[in-house]
């Protein structure tokens, strides 16, 4: 398809308008000779001598005075796709006349956990002007049909102008299979009225032109990845040294604390023998207090001082003719103190031959004989009490 000859028709001038109302209307056709042409570019009614761009179908030329001039199909049919083809062949028009396009910018970005903060990185790749050596519509490139691919230093970027239908996930992904360079351009809400406004769109940047792929975007979001695993790399390391820090302190803080008991430890040792020597001291007193009571012949305090100090379990007897007091603890030898003397429970004691201490006035006897002498005792005894 040859391009329009700018000076022949009105084709491309900026102030042509598409729309009537903001409402697009169809002002270009081809004519017979195969030619982009523009509706006030052609004689009115059926001598126009144009076809639809989009289904091939006869079209009237409608140069009234009251409407704006449009084109219409000959046979009335409503025509789904006249407006978005007329749109690709305007669009291709400028490119060729301007031999350059802008592509949008492009901002990928990257977010993970880790080990010590989220990690969220972004670049942007900026918008390109590229300068186009040819532009060919709706050519079949592998398995798709983009609407525009433009040529550029040997390299073919698809554009895909979304007016009524958006480029699917299924084309997307063969695009990505095909390795095109692909840019969707959304005039799906943008209200075109001029020739003009659609030149602000292919020619200057902004939110309307995506990159649906790139393999250079593709190759910076896989740099992105890896410099955020780098990161993430670098942190485990920082990670690890901080636990390896912390791990540091709690043994530093063990070994103080250990310190810490073990002066504890032997404070309570120094203790230990302080109490120990205090005991002593105290057990000194009472042997004195003892023999001070024995030199006085004073027995009954002497032996009152003794048992005092053996710090003895006291058990003691009532029986029918008195009663007994069993002292015994720790200490090798125990001692059975009678309240009077007489009682028959004693017999006990002359049984296993032990004898009478006059001394402490008590009987004396090796530990392991309290068993028995316990459960004999038992058979005098009218009550125990244990003191
Ligand atoms: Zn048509």
């Amino acid at each position: 398809m040859t391009l329009i000859n700018k000076n022949e028709f009105l084709a491309l001038d900026s102030n042509t308008l598409i729309a009537s109302e903001f409402e697009p209307i169809v002002v270009f056709a081809r004519n017979s000779h195969g030619q982009f042409v523009h509706i006030d570019s052609v004689p009115n009614g059926k001598a126009c001598d144009c076809t639809c761009l989009a289904c091939g179908e006869p079209l009237v030329a409608r140069q009234g005075s009251k409407k704006a001039h449009s084109f219409a199909h000959e046979s009335g049919a409503e025509c789904q796709y006249a407006i978005e083809t007329m749109l690709h062949w305007l669009a291709k028009e400028l490119f060729a006349s301007r031999s350059y396009f802008v592509t949008p910018s492009h901002t990928i970005s990257t977010s993970m956990d880790g080990p010590i903060r989220p990690i969220n990185l972004s670049k942007v790749i900026p918008s390109m002007e590229l300068q186009i050596d040819s532009v060919e519509i709706e050519k079949r490139v592998a398995s798709v049909r983009p609407d525009i691919l433009i040529n550029v230093q040997g390299k073919e970027y698809l554009i895909e102008i979304f007016v009524t239908h958006k480029c699917d996930e299924e084309k997307i992904s063969k695009l990505k299979e095909i390795g095109l360079s692909s840019i969707e351009i959304d005039l799906s809400k943008f209200k075109l009225n001029k020739v003009s406004d659609l030149e602000q769109v292919l020619f200057f940047e902004n939110d309307l032109k995506t990159w649906l792929f790139d393999s250079k975007i593709e190759e910076a979001r896989r740099a992105l990845v890896a410099e955020a695993m780098e990161e993430f790399a670098k942190q485990e390391i920082e990670h690890n040294e901080v636990n390896r820090k912390r791990r540091v302190r709690e043994l530093e803080q063990l070994v103080k604390q250990q310190t810490k008991n073990q002066q504890k430890i032997s404070e309570d040792e120094n203790f230990n023998e302080i109490s120990k020597s205090i005991e002593t001291e105290k057990k000194l007193k009472e042997i004195e207090k003892i023999k001070s009571s024995a030199q006085k012949n004073n027995w009954t305090e002497a032996q009152s001082h003794f048992f005092h100090l053996k710090n003895f379990q006291t058990l003691s007897y009532t029986t029918i003719d008195g009663g007994l007091d069993l002292f015994h603890g720790s200490m090798e030898f125990a001692y059975c103190k009678p309240k009077s003397g007489k009682e028959r429970a004693l017999e006990v004691f002359q049984e296993l031959n032990i004898e009478f201490d006059p001394i402490i006035q008590a009987y004396s006897f090796h530990r392991s004989q309290l068993k028995p002498i316990i459960i004999n005792l038992s058979s005098y005894s009218l009550g125990i009490r244990s003191l």
